[in-house]
């Protein structure tokens, strides 16, 4: 039975990997057979390209998130290198199976029934980097702490405000991180990255259409390889004075010591979105194990066992108060993904 419906899917779909998208087309009761017959061929083929080690079944999503919240992704892939990137991403394209891409998972919300497909998870074994003169050409797997350490060690400045972002450099690229006054566009001058049929592309300067936590790698959807920025030369110390004052100013301003992704919503106009919520007496204000930081209210923060399911109905109480309060809509930072 399973090898006529093998078949037929290969006839329907050109692939024996398209069953992710043609699973509907059987009944309920092989359903489940075939499935698991699909994602181990899919699984064995995703093996062979990155190596057995570094494919996970299953793989629950809290795991690989700050938040500590997000029920499994059917397949996680770590590819080694951004080689191994480029032909993982062209099978899954071939094979019209969906993918999702992270970095450091500080910016996500996965729901708690997880993610179907596949997630590409962008590590530090893509992270090389290399330094010439004032120019810094950095993989994006690598942390933003780790490439302002080598800044720091090159003696060149432009980075300190990203230090204490827990995010890999694809990561702030495609969300134009920033904090202090900085942002990431206002060091990268290039961009290397695979387009949606996993094709490399270069991106220079204004192309990257960068603007408020948004760039054109997250518009069109593309997945950041490299990218080159350009610093200043500095003086070591004043770097390093720099760096270690905005961490302290992190510390003392922010619940570093609970599980988070950072500042739930974008600044609205005019606005700070920890202003408003405060304002609407909503400190400390919880749901189930999420709760608005009493330490910085524009937080959420996983006081412990919170499922992805409180957080996002706190998100959506906070919203509903801050609109009725002061008729301000905030709009989410952070990235909610997954299956309900
Ligand atoms: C305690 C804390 C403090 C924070 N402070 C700040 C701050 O000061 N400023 C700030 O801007 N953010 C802050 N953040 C949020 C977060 O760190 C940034 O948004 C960071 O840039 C996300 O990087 P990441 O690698 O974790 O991306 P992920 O969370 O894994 O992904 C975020 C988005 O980027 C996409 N993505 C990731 N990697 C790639 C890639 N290689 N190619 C294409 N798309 C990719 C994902 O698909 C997703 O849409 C904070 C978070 C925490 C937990």
């Amino acid at each position: 039975m399973n090898v006529i419906l093998l078949s037929v899917m290969r006839s329907l779909k050109g692939s024996l990997f398209s069953c992710f998208g043609a699973i509907f087309l059987i009944n309920m009761n092989v359903q489940k057979e075939l499935a698991f017959l699909c994602k181990d061929q899919v699984v064995k083929a995703i093996e062979e390209i990155i190596g057995s080690d570094n494919v996970r079944v299953n793989e629950p999503m809290k795991n690989h998130t700050s938040f500590k919240v997000g029920g499994p992704a059917d397949i996680l892939a770590i590819p080694q290198s951004a080689d191994q990137l480029q032909k993982l991403y062209k099978f899954c394209v071939t094979s019209g199976i969906d993918v999702f891409v992270m970095g450091n998972g500080s910016n996500l919300i996965v729901r708690d029934k997880g993610l179907r497909g596949i997630v590409i998870k962008i590590t530090d074994k893509i992270g090389s980097c290399r330094v010439n003169g004032e120019e810094m050409e950095a993989e994006a797997g690598i942390l933003l702490s780790r490439l302002s350490k080598i800044a720091l060690q090159n003696n060149l400045t432009g980075l300190e405000f990203a230090s204490g972002i827990p995010g890999t450099l694809g990561g702030a690229v495609t969300m134009n991180a920033g904090a202090y006054g900085s942002t990431m566009s206002d060091v990268v001058i290039k961009t290397e990255y695979l387009d949606k049929n996993g094709d490399t592309q270069i991106l220079e300067g204004g192309e990257h259409n960068f603007g408020y936590r948004r760039s054109i790698i997250q518009l069109n959807k593309g997945i950041v390889v490299k990218s080159l920025l350009k610093l200043k030369k500095g003086i070591p110390e004043e770097i390093k004075s720099r760096m270690d004052e905005l961490n302290k100013k992190r510390k003392e301003a922010q619940p570093l010591e609970y599980p988070s992704a950072g500042s739930i919503f974008k600044r609205p106009e005019g606005h700070f979105a920890g202003k408003l919520i405060q304002d609407c007496g909503l400190k400390g204000y919880s749901i189930g194990g999420a709760e608005v930081s009493g330490k910085h209210c524009g937080f959420i923060i996983n006081k412990g066992g919170a499922t992805a399911k409180d957080i996002i109905n706190l998100i959506e109480y906070i919203q509903q108060t801050v609109f009725e309060k002061f008729n301000v809509q905030l709009e989410t930072e952070v990235k909610i993904i997954g299956e309900e």
